[in-house]
């Protein structure tokens, strides 16, 4: 099947619960599970003569608006699963130990691994530009639910081939970050990727708007010359001059007013709206590891345990948080009083 709309119908129609069937080529009697009748539709013009009751499905046509809307307010909220990495990687605990920096000082024990469901979510953004004319753009964003980190890995993910509708393992799930704050994390990286955007959209419009307010300028004053010129003839001539002093007020005030416009017009809005959401489910290893430290080096470890993941998707360790600032990092250290801590903080030392 070559004709994308007849693909889409037949995998609309499916995914809804309806029936499609084939009358002839390009043409289609379908049942809505919603209706009571079946509905004759057709791809291809010329067999519109023969089924006279058929409608006619073709780009831009209100039927195919009608079944995308329809099929995007379905769509929604999705769930997907993304399973099929393998989970066993050789050496797992020297590949993770040997991705991070530790400090010499300790020692790390492997105490488990399991691997659990990470839920990532990915919010769609639709972002309209208003200015003198509208422009959409769509930006999808990935959260890892478990971290509350922004993830760039799933795009090249998302060509659908991979997802499933059911999970394959009986793996439990990670604990997530709530929807809403994953969501303010999502929409606050869309806010940064828009903000260059719109520097540069506002940077043209200012250029623009100032090459057009001068033009609109010399515009105005080359009109109000030329009346005043007509008003020092009439004048030499005692003509009557008073509707042209009315003429030269309406000028100034339409100036006035085209200026305006042209101030409003290149002011720039932007609307953001999230229009889907897709929650998929991804294995992970999670190391669970025990830390103690070294004969004759510091006093007891703060914490005693440290928590590894490694992301099988992609084949990488992911950067741990730290105890104790919580920040993502691929280094601790250590402090004279046992606390584990990353390079950017350093809890104890001070004074
Ligand atoms: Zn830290």
């Amino acid at each position: 099947m070559s004709d994308p709309l007849e693909q889409f119908l037949i995998e609309y129609v499916d995914a809804v619960g309806g029936l499609a069937d084939a009358v002839e080529p390009q043409v289609y009697d379908v049942l809505m599970p919603d209706a009571a009748t079946p509905q004759r539709i057709a791809l291809d013009p010329d067999a519109l003569p023969e089924h006279p009751s058929a409608q006619l499905l073709t780009f831009g046509s209100a039927l195919l608006d009608d079944l995308l809307e329809r099929a995007q307010t379905r769509g929604q909220i999705g769930l997907a699963f993304l399973d099929d990495a393998h989970l066993h990687p050789h050496a797992l605990a020297q590949r993770v130990t040997r991705d991070v920096v530790l400090p010499e000082q300790i020692t790390l024990r492997v105490e488990n691994t399991r691997p659990l469901y990470v839920t990532h979510s990915l919010f769609w953004f639709e972002v309209t530009y208003l200015g003198d004319e509208k422009e959409q753009a769509l930006y999808p964003l990935a959260i890892d639910r478990y971290y509350g980190r922004q993830v760039r890995y799933l795009d090249e993910l998302l060509s659908g081939e991979r997802l499933a509708d059911t999970r394959r393992w009986t793996f439990a799930d990670a604990s997530t970050v709530p929807l809403d704050q994953a969501y303010l994390a999502a929409r606050d990286a869309v806010v940064r990727t828009v903000r260059a955007e719109v520097n540069t959209r506002q940077h043209h419009a200012k250029t623009r708007l100032v090459a057009q307010t001068e033009r609109m300028k010399k515009y105005y004053a080359d009109l109000r010359a030329e009346l005043a010129e007509r008003i020092e003839k009439a004048q030499a001539r005692s003509d009557e001059v008073a509707s042209l002093r009315l003429r030269q007020d309406a000028l100034n005030r339409e100036e006035g007013v085209r200026l305006d416009e042209l101030t409003r017009n290149a002011q720039l809005r932007i609307q953001l709206k999230l229009i889907n959401l897709l929650h998929i489910k991804i294995p992970r290893l999670f190391i669970r590891t025990h830390v103690t430290a070294k004969p004759r080096s510091v006093p007891t470890i703060h914490p005693a345990s440290l928590t590894l993941t490694w992301d099988p998707l992609i084949e990488k360790t992911d950067a741990l948080v730290c105890p104790h600032c919580q920040l993502p990092t691929f280094e601790l250290h250590v402090n004279r009083q046992g606390v584990l801590h990353c390079t950017g903080c350093n809890p104890g030392e001070v004074g």
